[in-house]
């Protein structure tokens, strides 16, 4: 016998990933989570964080970026730079977030921002 509720199944995993690739993730700021970061735009240590739509915690945001994120939007985020939260973990290879943890930060962040980069392109044709 046919499996049609397994169709279905996949049917709707398609759609929801695909509407999910199509839709925008605009950040939210929030004071609520928990520790282990340091700012990603400046390498303090964090007050808020940046999250996508999809719950990701994408971005800790010191006190001072934060105030520069709630001015300046997006435009803030231009000054994200890896190898600066790489080279201060090589200076501070005890504390807190480990290696991995960046790593995996710093992925979100580029998928976040690819795929943004991607709707706005579109967007503008
Ligand atoms: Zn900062």
């Amino acid at each position: 016998m046919h499996d049609w509720k397994a169709d279905e199944r996949k049917l709707r995993g398609d759609f929801e990933k695909r509407m999910a690739d199509m839709l925008p993730e605009p950040l939210f700021e929030s004071f609520n989570f928990t520790g282990g970061h340091i700012c990603l735009l400046c390498t303090k240590p964090p007050v808020s964080m940046l999250y996508s739509t999809t719950m990701t915690p994408l971005i800790p945001l010191c006190q001072g970026c934060a105030v520069n994120w709630r001015s300046y939007d997006y435009y803030a985020l231009k000054r994200l730079n890896p190898v600066k939260i790489l080279k201060w973990k090589l200076f501070h290879p005890f504390r807190s977030p480990g290696w991995l943890a960046i790593v995996r930060q710093l992925r979100a962040v580029k998928k976040w921002s690819e795929k943004m980069k991607r709707l706005m392109k579109r967007g503008k044709k």
